[in-house]
């Protein structure tokens, strides 16, 4: 079982940035307000998770560990109505399998906390401890024991760039939670947690790319639609800041991204991408999100409806407030 879960580590774990991304899901699904994030190295040598959400009982502390343990699934009727962000159960399972993990846990209604060590997979420690409410994740030395990965492993600054893109669309995505971000003892963002997507943009995002933002508020035929886009002369060289979430989920699209962009049509010069950060929210049974934990590819039911919904949005806004 080891071995699957260190062969399942190649395909969930590409790296430090997908230990951050599913550690900090895991808080957001156990209904944290608060979350802190701290790397070391790109997060190859120290990645610290700490959330102040609903914990780990005891007697289920080991068992999140395992694979296709996921206190989730029963929830769902259909996959589709994914409602939390994980429920495959075997991100911990494969992260532990390549790693050293540390993990302080404890639910409200426990009176202390429970304290476990895993090296490579295997329990070396286990025992109670005084803990705040919530859980403290710390991934040392990722992927210490497999030699081939460690040699393919990235540069700590392109692995902190990545960790940094993810934590900003996951602190976007999330408004109401209030995220701090730490890189090598540098506190690069913190957000409010006060629900309110403007404030957590300028958190995150420079202040000039702020002033050039145009709020969009829309709700049409099912779809609601909350965001903001750029001033055509704030341009950018790339889709990284075309930013679509749905239902609280990142997700990429070159339908979205062609629904956005043909709004822009002639304001854009060539090659240039606008800055669009967008919150839809959609009824679940008219997405097919396809959830492998690399992934975060989407299907929509019925793309006029919203090809329309943003076309239009887009367009009235570019238009109301450009000269
Ligand atoms: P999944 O998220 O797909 O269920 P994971 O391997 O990511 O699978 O996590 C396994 C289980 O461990 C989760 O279903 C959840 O019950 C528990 N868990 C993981 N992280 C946390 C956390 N930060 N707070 C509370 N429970 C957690
Ligand atoms: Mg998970």
């Amino acid at each position: 079982n080891l071995t699957i879960n260190k062969i399942a580590a190649g395909e969930v774990v590409e790296g430090p940035q997908s230990v951050v991304k599913e550690l900090i899901e895991n808080a957001i699904d156990a209904g944290a307000t608060s979350i802190i994030v701290e790397i070391k190295e790109g997060g190859q040598k120290f990645i610290r998770v700490t959330d102040n959400g609903g914990g780990i009982h005891e007697e289920d502390v080991e068992t999140a560990f395992m694979r296709h343990a996921t206190s989730k699934i029963q929830y769902l009727e259909d996959l589709n109505v994914t409602l939390t962000l994980g429920f495959r159960g075997e991100a911990l399972a494969s992260i532990a399998a390549v790693s050293q993990i540390q993990m302080v846990t404890k639910p409200k209604e426990q009176l202390h906390g429970i304290s476990l060590d895993i090296v490579a997979g295997n329990v070396t420690n286990k025992k109670q401890v005084g803990a705040p409410d919530g859980t403290t994740i710390i991934v040392k030395n990722l992927f210490f024991n497999t030699p081939a990965r460690l040699k393919f492993m990235k540069t700590p600054q392109s692995d902190t760039t990545k960790i940094g893109e993810i934590m900003s669309r996951l602190a976007l995505s999330q408004p109401h939670i209030a995220f701090k971000y730490i890189n090598n003892n540098n506190v690069m963002f913190t957000t409010s947690g006060t629900n309110r997507l403007d404030q957590t943009i300028l958190s995150i995002l420079d202040k000039a790319l702020f002033k050039s933002l145009i709020a969009m508020r829309a709700a049409k035929k099912g779809i609601e639609l909350d965001g903001y886009i750029s001033q055509p002369s704030y341009v950018r060289g790339n889709r990284n800041y075309e930013i679509v979430f749905v239902n609280g989920r990142y997700v990429k699209s070159k339908f979205l991204y062609r629904s956005i962009e043909e709004a822009y049509r002639e304001k854009l010069p060539i090659n240039k991408f606008p800055v669009c950060i967008l919150n839809l929210k959609i009824d679940p049974s008219l997405v097919d999100i396809n959830v492998h934990p690399t992934k975060t590819e989407i299907k929509f039911h019925d793309e006029e409806i919203l090809y329309e919904v943003i076309y239009d949005s887009i367009t009235s806004a570019l238009s109301k407030n450009t000269l």
